[in-house]
């Protein structure tokens, strides 16, 4: 078999870094790239100082399900899209490459004729997917209905997203991702269950920003009697303030939910199971407004500081 490589030629391809980052402070959106997502950049117009993944997340606020959309999920991290036009060759496979190497395949779809993100493509008496998708190129299969039938020379548009280079990112971002990544593929046990770990790598991680150690959080436990996570959660909301009540109950059902994954244990409510859709948007709302907390939290500090 042979593969055409990019023949006939392509449309030049565009590229796109997916680099827009939000300001949690005056909701500035810019474009900055950045080697460590932990780093804290100025906002270009207000200078206020964030941490990039903050802002990073802040920008898909309202927006997360862009993360575990079924065709065109985008990383939890910056990255790269790229687009470009090929001409369809009848019964043939041809080789297209990207033009730029992502860290592992990228979510590859076509767009059809309303301009809708689709997996594979029926034009006029042929029929066209991706055979395979590797970091650098894709594999274009197509297959006429009716081989005795004229086929007219069809273009198509094709959209890779994911991610490049190398990023060093907070650990609770790789494990969300990972819980993404099973939400993807219909896991939804795994994915709900992952994204519990996610969030409890997140809370270390805002405890650590927050100047409190492990043994604040072993103290805490022991003195007020209660568990890891409801301690951890206590000792951040003491100092940035509350969550609003309709999320935090959201939180224990959560919990609740995942036990019963885990443990088989009887649910205490009668909450309805969430989908692990429906969770990994309440983990995003959770962690994005912990930062809102958190900054809000910061600029009052330095208000007193500046009045006093
Ligand atoms: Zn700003």
């Amino acid at each position: 078999m042979n593969i055409n490589s990019n023949s006939p030629p392509i449309a030049s391809n565009l590229f796109f870094s997916i680099s827009a980052i939000c300001c949690p402070h005056c909701g500035e959106i810019s474009s900055q790239a950045c080697e460590n997502l932990e780093t804290r950049v100025p906002c270009p117009i207000c200078e206020y100082e964030f941490i990039y993944v903050d802002a990073f997340l802040h920008h898909f606020k309202n927006n997360a399900g862009i993360f575990i959309d079924p065709i065109h999920a985008i990383p939890i991290a910056p990255g790269y899209t790229v687009g470009g036009e090929i001409q369809v060759i009848p019964d043939d496979v041809q080789l297209i490459s990207y033009g730029i190497t992502y860290n592992r395949p990228p979510e590859l779809f076509f767009f059809n004729r309303k301009i809708q993100p689709v997996r594979d493509l029926v034009l006029e008496n042929i029929y066209v997917a991706a055979l395979s998708i590797s970091t650098d190129n894709f594999i274009l299969l197509s297959r006429t209905f009716d081989p005795v039938k004229a086929t007219p020379r069809q273009r198509i548009r094709w959209m890779s997203v994911g991610e490049i280079g190398e990023q060093e990112k907070p650990i609770w971002i790789n494990i969300l991702q990972n819980a993404a990544d099973l939400i993807l593929k219909s896991e939804d046990r795994a994915g709900l269950v992952m994204l519990q770990i996610a969030f409890d790598f997140f809370l270390d991680s805002l405890l650590g920003q927050l100047g409190l150690t492990e043994n604040n959080v072993k103290a805490a436990t022991r003195s007020w009697k209660i568990s890891d996570r409801r301690a951890k959660i206590r000792m951040i909301e003491g100092q940035i303030g509350k969550l609003p009540e309709d999320l935090t109950l959201k939180l224990v059902d959560l919990a609740e939910q995942r036990n019963r994954i885990v443990h088989g244990k009887k649910s205490k409510t009668d909450s309805p199971d969430l989908t692990s859709a429906e969770a990994f948007q309440v983990i995003i709302e959770t962690i994005t407004s912990y930062n809102d907390l958190k900054y809000a939290a910061q600029r009052d500090k330095v208000l007193v500081e500046e009045a006093i």
